[in-house]
């Protein structure tokens, strides 16, 4: 059984390249033997992420990002049981994104990433990464 996971959290510390390095090698590396793919979203101080996989696999991995000391206030905001993947070919894409990116001011005005819903925040990302060229 597939499923697509979407989280929000806040960045510990600040966020640099150093921390984003460390977080996609593992990443990547863990996620292509696992069958596991996805983006990782960073902007100001949030992550955004989403994962898709089999239930198990995911459920293991979340509870390893759950325990991670680089992220609080992690909130779950979509968990959707899936056909098909969105993101089939990327163990884990990066793209970094700006709050005041003037497509979300323009189309999502009211947007912040802990108090939208689930639907909006997945419809919003998916807008982000036609618009920018996620490294994978
Ligand atoms: P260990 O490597 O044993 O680490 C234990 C703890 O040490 C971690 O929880 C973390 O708090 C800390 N830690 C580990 N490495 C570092 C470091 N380089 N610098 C500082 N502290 C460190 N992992 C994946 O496999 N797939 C993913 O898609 C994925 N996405 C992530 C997204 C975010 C936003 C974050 C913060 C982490 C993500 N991780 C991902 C990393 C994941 O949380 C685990 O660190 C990783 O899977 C290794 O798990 P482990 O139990 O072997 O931890």
């Amino acid at each position: 059984m597939l499923i697509r996971v979407m989280y929000v959290s806040q960045a510990s510390g600040g966020i640099t390249t150093t921390v984003t390095s460390s977080i996609l090698e593992t990443a990547k590396a863990h996620n292509a033997v696992n069958g596991i793919t996805g983006v990782l979203c960073q902007g100001q101080d949030i992550f955004i992420q989403v994962l898709e996989g089999e239930r198990k696999a995911l459920n293991r991995l979340l509870a390893r990002i759950f325990r991670d000391s680089r992220h609080k206030e992690i909130e779950i905001v979509l968990l959707q049981e899936i056909q098909d993947r969105m993101f089939p070919l990327w163990a884990m894409a990066h793209v970094n994104i700006s709050l005041d990116e003037p497509m979300i001011k323009l189309n999502h005005p009211e947007f912040d990433p802990f108090t939208a819903n689930g639907a909006q925040l997945y419809e919003i990302l998916v807008d982000l990464l036609q618009q920018s060229s996620p490294i994978n």
